[in-house]
């Protein structure tokens, strides 16, 4: 069997469209299922679309998320230069070897006769088709008028037989000849086109899969008569469904949807974006959602690729992210936090609790600010906040439990883990006959002074130290005296 050889083709934008990731973990998948090799083609020839910077923002995804490619422009292998651009004399001798097979022609054509054609069209009410005039030019009236002219390469189709091919995902697609556009194939700068550049490079790179969007299923047919008038073997078609943001729109960063380094500076991790993107168009044989890169090559296979459109579920992502961190061990999940606690927390405390109450509610990261704001600030908060009709906490229970944590406090002299701390508040309830609700929400309460905080009534005074909580008890018990409930 030959090789399995897939490619990553992207052009430098500026971003990774998720789409676009998807792709390329889908191309790595199956390369790697069968041992083969996936390789790296920055197809930069649109040169109006280049940004500075932006092929350093493929590389380092590709990195982020582990899509290591055996070739590349920066790993080079035995089928470069792997960025298009460097390619350039190369697409010129094949332009006119296609000439002189037939399978295209020299157009001297500008705007203004194909706008004329396309207003033609459009005032008798027909469907637009461009009717090249230079298919009957003769070779002499050629050489001459390139001397003078401004000409493109023009794919040559000829009417005939409908065209069928197949797709391993759509499976068997005929599309009549008719339809079929005769696309420029070298523009007058000498530049291929995308449609012309991708033929080329994915036969000389001995492309066996080509892995690609839908929207490139009705340009399929226009391919294979370019590699059927070259006389060459056809790659493997996989072309795969559209990620969505809704019902009706794709997933577009033109429509301000994110990009994988929106989402990264989200406070998403690169894995789990990874591994929640594998599913957006494919589904396992079981029901296993949480994959490592090893065990997708393993699961993955073309045969469970849908044919319809996945909806990108930011809710679905934040729930893989979390499992995400809680599966991290404790040091590696502070690790990753630490970077976030340097602006939002400015007192000296044990950053390693923070951590360890963090882990069991983070969703992503960027909701660290908020959840820790706390431990530098009591903000001002409504003393009704104590009475909790689940816990059963009224005025007097709550300066009851805030006095007695008071007298504990003072006990304390080294402050040093959660333990002491649990260890004597702990025995408080019994001894006054009520319940732990009704003593420990008055005191988190008054530690906070929010409704909702990662970490409990042990955790956060050990965090925050005897002085400081000591002083917010105090403001509690003071808010409580004078309120009348
Ligand atoms: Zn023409």
């Amino acid at each position: 069997m030959k090789k399995v050889r897939t490619r990553f083709a992207p052009s430098p934008t500026g971003y990774m469209h998720i789409g676009n990731l998807r792709t390329a973990l889908y191309e790595y998948l199956v390369a790697k299922k069968d041992d083969g090799d996936f390789i790296l083609r920055i197809e930069d020839t649109d040169q109006n679309r280049l940004v500075e910077g932006s092929v350093d923002i493929i590389y380092n995804t590709l990195n982020q998320v582990g899509l290591h490619y055996d070739e590349g422009p920066d790993k080079p292998g035995n089928f470069g230069p792997y960025v298009q651009s460097e390619r350039l004399p190369m697409y010129k001798k094949y332009a006119d070897e296609l000439i002189e097979k037939g399978g295209a022609h020299i157009c001297f054509c500008d705007e203004t006769v194909i706008q004329a054609q396309r207003d033609a069209a459009e005032k008798a009410g027909v469907p637009f088709k461009f009717q090249d005039p230079c298919h009957h030019l003769s070779k002499e009236e050629i050489e001459t008028r390139k001397a003078s002219e401004a000409y493109v390469v023009r794919q040559t189709i000829l009417p005939g037989a409908s065209t069928v091919f197949h797709d391993e995902v759509y499976g068997d697609i005929e599309v009549d000849r008719e339809i079929l556009d005769e696309q420029v194939l070298l523009k007058s700068d000498g530049f291929p086109t995308y449609n012309f550049a991708n033929v080329i490079d994915d036969h000389q790179m001995e492309i066996s899969h080509v892995v690609r969007g839908n929207e490139y299923l009705s340009s399929t047919p226009k391919y294979n008569l370019i590699y059927d008038s070259f006389g060459w073997e056809k790659p493997t078609y996989i072309h795969l469904p559209p990620v969505m943001k809704d019902e009706q729109h794709k997933l577009s960063k033109r429509n301000g949807d994110a990009s994988f380094q929106d989402l990264v500076s989200k406070g998403y991790l690169a894995p789990a974006i990874l591994n929640y993107i594998a599913l957006l168009g494919w589904s396992p044989e079981t029901n296993q959602e949480i994959y490592t890169l090893e065990e997708l090559t393993k699961a993955f296979s073309v045969k469970r690729i849908s044919k319809s459109p996945a909806i990108f579920d930011i809710e679905k992502l934040k729930w893989m992210n979390g499992m995400y961190l809680r599966a991290m061990s404790l040091d590696e999940f502070h690790a990753t936090c630490l970077p976030y606690y340097k602006d939002s927390i400015k007192r000296v405390c044990d950053l390693k609790e923070v951590s360890k109450i963090l882990q069991q509610r983070l969703t992503i990261l960027s909701e660290i600010p908020e959840m820790v704001d706390f431990i530098d600030t009591l903000a001002d908060y409504d003393v009704q906040m104590y009475y909790h009709p689940k816990m059963k906490t009224d005025n007097a229970v709550s300066i009851l439990a805030l006095e007695e944590s008071l007298k504990v406090y003072e006990t304390i002299q080294n402050w040093e883990s959660v333990d002491e701390l649990h260890q004597k508040l702990s025995e408080t309830p019994a001894r006054l006959g009520i319940k732990n609700g009704q003593f420990y929400w008055p005191i988190r309460t008054a530690v906070t002074g929010k409704q909702f905080t990662p970490g409990g009534a042990l955790e956060i005074p050990y965090i925050l130290g005897k002085e400081e909580t000591i002083r917010r008890t105090l403001i509690g018990l003071d808010k409580l005296r004078q309120s009348v409930q």
